[in-house]
């Protein structure tokens, strides 16, 4: 999933041409950046690649998902299904907006499982964020239809899987917003950054106003910029989006490297009947920054996870003993260790986390070990890796 791993002339030049006029503001300054507009290329070029109409960068991934919950009217007392098997930020920005995080099911995509929403609505439910996890699509046609007929909104959570598609259609744009991040250890990455897809021209006017302290960025006067809403600083730099430029361009080739080193290793796995594999609602839209597989059981599981790592076949985690990952680990949620009180917390209608169930998703994820893909690897340590898999998986 690193692009930082291709890290070289490319982004030093994009990032050159900033440095060398000393524009960092991403607004303005029109002469003194000798046509240098890097986070506006950077959104035209990701909007081109997915067949979005509109796109806007962002300092995080988080606020990506806080601007998307802004966009779509997401706000205080209303309830947004998230999945389990995330990232902390999830819920984070889903409490940020005052609104509850509701809990639901995932299915052996590792993603929400489209019947389960349907058990968790509630009259109070206005959203569903869907996370493409670990490089792959949900069932996202049949959660998208299921959105549509029930009347919610539908946000993507895409930060692990830009690239990824499913039947020829880039994950991001199934619903109401697309969310990105471009962080360090993300598929590409701006040093920091996200973004946030929608074909909605309305959408797209808040979420530019909500991320600039709700500036309505017309004419060419900064200072006597209107202010339709109340926002906040979501900006990102035109030093990150530089780096963005050049990684962006590096995505096709990034994925196609991924995807070959992946089919080797599944190649191998195949082998083995106790393995099984993560389930793929359309195998060739997979950006392949992971390869996902299923033990039995959740003993073995843990335990070949730990010998693949220690056998020299690093990047195997196991996310059920994970706490960036998985409901099971987040403490601080379960107890709401928040560092002020929240506005869920005033209206009396938060959930206790800490009886937060969901038997399924614990019986996948409990047998999961996601395989992280380098694109490094040369030829030899792709063949070395696979030996250590027949090794390890042998003694099962
Ligand atoms: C990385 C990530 C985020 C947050 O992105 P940042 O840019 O690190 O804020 C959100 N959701 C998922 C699923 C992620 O993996």
């Amino acid at each position: 999933m690193p692009g930082f791993e291709w890290f070289g002339e490319e982004e030093r030049k994009e990032v050159q041409d900033v440095l060398n006029t000393g524009v960092l503001f991403r607004y303005g300054f029109d002469a003194a950046r000798q046509g240098h507009w890097k986070a506006r290329t950077f959104e035209h070029e990701l909007a081109r690649r997915l067949g979005a109409a509109h796109c806007l960068l962002c300092s995080s991934g988080t606020a990506a998902l806080s601007i998307a919950l802004a966009a779509c009217g997401v706000g205080a007392g209303d309830e947004v299904i998230v999945p389990p098997f995330t990232f902390v930020a999830s819920f984070e920005a889903v409490l940020g907006a005052g609104a509850v995080p509701v809990f639901s099911e995932i299915d052996e995509t590792l993603c929400l499982d489209p019947q389960a929403i349907e058990n968790r609505l509630t009259p109070r439910s206005k959203a569903v964020m869907v996370v493409h996890m670990c490089g792959a699509m949900a069932r996202i046609d049949e959660i998208a239809a299921l959105c549509t007929r029930k009347g919610l909104i539908l946000i993507e959570d895409t930060c692990q899987s830009v690239g990824a598609s499913f039947g020829g259609k880039a994950l991001g744009t199934f619903g109401q917003m697309g969310c990105f991040s471009f962080d360090p250890v993300k598929t590409i990455t701006c040093g920091e950054g996200g973004a946030v897809v929608t074909d909605s021209a309305e959408r797209y006017k808040t979420a530019h106003a909500f991320a600039d302290h709700g500036h309505d960025h017309t004419g060419n006067d900064r200072g006597a910029e209107g202010h339709p809403i109340l926002g906040y600083n979501y900006r990102i730099s035109e030093l990150n989006a530089a780096v963005g430029v050049a990684q962006l361009r590096k995505l096709d080739a990034i994925l196609a490297t991924q995807r070959a080193h992946k089919a080797a290793l599944k190649a191998a796995m195949s082998e083995f009947p106790q393995v099984s594999f993560r389930s793929l609602p359309d195998e060739s839209g997979d950006s392949a920054t992971f390869l996902s597989f299923m033990l039995p059981e959740e003993k073995p599981a843990r335990q070949t996870a730990r010998d693949l790592n220690s056998a020299g076949a690093d990047g195997c985690f196991y996310y059920y003993d994970n706490n960036w990952h998985y409901l099971r680990q987040w403490h601080h949620l379960k107890q709401m260790r928040a560092a002020a009180r929240l506005p869920v917390q005033l209206s009396g209608s938060c959930p206790d986390y800490s009886r937060a169930e969901v038997p399924r998703s614990d019986a996948i994820i409990a047998r999961n070990i996601s395989m992280q893909i380098k694109l490094a690897w040369t030829p030899e340590q792709l063949e070395q890796r696979i030996a250590i898999i027949r090794k390890v998986l042998g003694k099962l």
